[in-house]
């Protein structure tokens, strides 16, 4: 794993001992400049008025010769928020590395006293790893060091660099899992890098790929799967990761959609709706990049159990169609409304699963992560959608994780659970007892991600787990199909790594 290493400073005196070949110098250019750098940059601005305005690498007395100035613009408006600290240090990063540096210096200032930026520098480093980050086929084909020649950088800050990078482990691999594409990528190939990415490691990793046990442990899944099986290389599987920490007090329950090819399935995607569908896997690889940072900081009081779903939703003539009845693994019968509406079936399956095991592990928390719907992206932007059960609202589990995303750079938004998106899905007859979505796309769909969070309470059997029952399970949905490529482009952005940094800053004491 080549990300840049890193070697925090306490301050810029200290750079003098290292051998620093650029100074990344981020921040509000319109505020106080500090003391270091102050006469380089109003020389350079007498030189050149954009300094300060644009991203510039000017000639200065600094380490290597080469002050990048990159600009965050006013962080103290009321919406100013730490990704444009993340942003402005990835442009510098890109200037560095074509400038010929490989071995910057991150230096931020101006961060105001008030509002979310108590963690940029951390942000900073991570915008800079995100911008300097290649595909992992480019890396297979170019050779890592030719695509990525920065692997060590400085950054001045009271920061734990060895957090900083175990996080930043976990990004990578979330975004290699995300990105990559659909044979490459395939289910089989995700496991088995998984298995290799957690080899020597607390982890563990469990691959399910017989396909008897998978059609009567899975069954919503394998509808889902149906038509992939055919064709050896597509065929699905479950892998389940779990750390279990020393002296346990808490445990996370993952359920994540890996989707590695969406053909839509009968309801085939049209008009050119298809490409970019190999990164309907960002839920089961946001997952599996958190792990991994669990697995290098080794947390002692929070085990972490994932289920993650790794289908091809496949077009043939196995192909499940609307109207078919499936008995998913919690014994609720399952109207299928749409096969384009098929991460939410394996979701089911999995955390019914998680429902299941929940009994014997320390205070659970349940959490599905999915590039669920269209409506999320269409109605939060780029925001990942957080959406809590009854339990999770009633035990505070949802403000802290939404708090972490603003701090670390990951932001979400809250959307409720209602009464009309399980009036939504409701059976229409005795036939079924759960309708998995209506027949059209979520985007044109009121209370279109809304309402998929009521059918995987009712289709996982959490309804039962209610704050009104025996034993109450904290869930919350999380609908990243907004915030999981760069700028919403599905083909060709790149994976955010998104949930990773909001995890951690949540569950990972640093
Ligand atoms: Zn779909």
């Amino acid at each position: 794993m080549a990300f840049p290493r890193l070697t925090v400073l306490d301050d810029f005196a200290q750079a003098a001992a290292h051998d620093f070949d650029a100074v990344l110098l981020v921040g509000d250019f319109n505020q106080t400049l500090p003391a270091d750098f102050s006469a380089h940059v109003k020389r350079a601005k007498r030189l050149d008025q954009r300094v300060g305005h644009s991203a510039l690498l000017v000639p200065s007395e600094v380490p290597g010769g080469r002050l990048i100035c990159a600009p965050t613009g006013a962080l103290d408006s009321d919406y100013a928020d730490v990704r444009q600290v993340a942003e402005a240090a990835g442009v510098a990063a890109k200037i560095a590395e074509q400038a010929g540096a490989r071995k910057p210096l991150l230096v931020v200032f101006g961060l105001p006293a008030e509002g979310p930026f108590a963690q940029a520098e951390a942000v900073a480093y991570w915008g800079a790893c995100q911008a300097l980050y290649q595909p992992l086929e480019a890396r297979e084909a170019h050779g890592e060091e030719a695509l990525e020649p920065i692997t060590e950088m400085g950054l001045v800050a009271s920061v734990n660099g060895d957090w900083l990078m175990a996080i930043e482990a976990g990004k990578r691999l979330a975004r290699d899992l995300c990105g990559t594409e659909p044979e490459r990528m395939s289910a089989r190939n995700f496991a088995r890098y998984l298995q290799q990415a957690f080899a020597q490691s607390p982890v563990q990793v469990t691959v399910i790929d017989d396909i008897e046990q998978l059609r009567r442990d899975y069954p919503l899944l394998m509808a889902v799967a149906r038509s992939s099986v055919q064709v050896e290389r597509h065929r699905p599987c479950v892998v389940r990761l779990e750390y279990k920490a020393p002296a346990a007090e808490k445990t996370l329950m993952f359920a994540g959609k890996g989707i590695v090819y969406d053909t839509g399935g009968a309801d085939l995607k049209i008009n050119g709706h298809m490409a970019g569908m190999s990164r309907d896997k960002g839920g089961a690889a946001g997952v599996a990049g958190f792990i991994k940072s669990v697995a290098l900081l080794r947390p002692e009081t929070i085990n972490v159990v994932a289920e993650l779903g790794l289908v091809r939703n496949s077009i043939g003539a196995e192909a499940f169609v609307a109207d078919e009845i499936i008995t998913g693994h919690s014994g609720v019968r399952v109207r299928i409304g749409n096969t384009d509406a098929e991460g939410r079936l394996l979701l089911a399956d999995l955390l019914s699963h998680l429902r299941v095991s929940a009994a014997s592990y320390a205070n659970p928390e349940l959490f599905s992560v999915a590039t669920l719907t269209g409506h999320a992206a269409l109605s939060k932007g780029p925001y990942t959608a957080l959406i809590p059960n009854g339990p999770a609202r009633v035990n505070d589990c949802i403000e802290p994780l939404w708090q972490a995303g603003e701090l670390y750079g990951d932001p979400s938004e809250i959307s409720w659970s209602r009464r009309e998106d399980f009036q939504f899905v409701r059976a229409r007859t005795r036939a079924d007892d759960v309708l998995s979505s209506n027949n059209g796309p979520s985007a044109t769909t009121k209370r279109g991600h809304q309402f998929p969070m009521a059918f995987l309470t009712i289709a996982a059997g959490l309804d039962q787990h209610g704050n009104n029952s025996q034993q109450p399970l904290p869930y919350i949905h999380v609908d990243i199909a907004g915030s999981g490529v760069e700028g919403g482009d599905w083909q060709h952005g790149k994976p955010t790594a998104t949930p990773v940094a909001s995890f951690a800053g949540r569950y990972l004491s640093r």
